[in-house]
């Protein structure tokens, strides 16, 4: 069975959240059997509903920073999670903001739903993390959120990479070569550079550095979308000869053999892993 992912959401930063643009609601990950969420966003629960798949499945959670596009529908998730909070089961991941709180951010969590899962932890740049069998390095990021990380995902079809929000530099880059598929959150069109995000030139730069098979643009604001996400990739495209695709709400990727983007449609949709009856 090939790697799945299935973004629950496209948007990202201040004003898509608030008024929903796009949705924020992370992605679904499914590797090896397994199912991992990572940064449920607001929209999250309602995209899981709108293609029919059921939060009990989900055996992971990641929360990479204590930013609310990242972590607002984490507590329900993790509630999904455990079964309506009846049983403890399932892995719950995120920095230190995230499950202590620090520097005034977070937690994110409530004590009662870091009590839910079997296992909480917090991640540091560096460590290596075991998720449900799948290796999984944790890189520096360069954030508001100076907790916040990257994800590289040993998944068994190659490795996906999930930046988070960070500002580019050749050393943040250089962590992800060798990823197959590359995430990026490409807040800002062009060159309309904000602090501590990634625009468009910003992400050709690190494409054209870590020379993935497939790059990804998410975590789209509100500028970027009315000047045109596809338009946008269109030209990373052109400038680094690396496919770019432009992430929507409800994107499909199968990672096998070959990398193929797809679409949900919402009712009656239906996303799951093969092996869930
Ligand atoms: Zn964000
Ligand atoms: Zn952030």
């Amino acid at each position: 069975m090939a790697t799945g992912i299935i973004f629950l959401g496209s948007g990202g930063g201040r004003h898509s959240t608030i008024y929903q643009t796009r949705s924020t609601g992370g992605f679904l990950m499914r590797h090896g059997g397994s199912m991992l969420h990572v940064d449920p966003g607001p929209g999250a629960l309602s995209n899981m509903n709108r293609i029919r798949y059921d939060p009990a499945l989900t055996e992971s959670l990641i929360v990479s920073h204590c930013h609310p596009d990242h972590y607002s529908d984490a507590e329900v998730v993790i509630e999904g999670m455990c079964k309506g909070g009846c049983v403890h089961r399932g892995s719950v991941y995120g920095s230190p903001t995230v499950i202590e709180g620090s520097g005034g951010l977070g937690p994110c969590l409530s004590e009662y739903h870091r009590g839910l899962p079997g296992k909480v932890a917090v991640f540091r740049p560096g460590d290596i993390l075991d998720i449900d069998g799948m290796r999984t390095d944790i890189m520096q990021a360069k954030h508001s959120d100076p907790t916040n990380v990257g994800f590289m995902f040993h998944t068994p079809d190659g490795a996906v990479s999930y930046v988070s929000d960070t500002e580019y530099s050749d050393e943040i880059a250089d962590q992800y070569l060798g990823s197959r598929v590359l995430i990026l959150p490409v807040t800002t069109p062009d060159e309309n550079r904000i602090r501590f995000h990634l625009c468009t030139e910003d992400a050709i730069r690190f494409s054209e550095r870590v020379e993935p098979e497939v790059a990804v643009f998410t975590h789209l604001g509100m500028v970027m979308i009315r000047v045109g996400p596809e338009r946008q990739a269109a030209l990373a495209e052109s400038r680094t000869g690396i496919r770019t695709v432009a992430a929507d709400d409800l994107m499909t990727l199968e990672i096998g053999r070959e990398i193929v983007f797809g679409a949900m449609e919402p009712y009656p949709g239906r996303w799951l892993p093969d092996n869930v009856p």
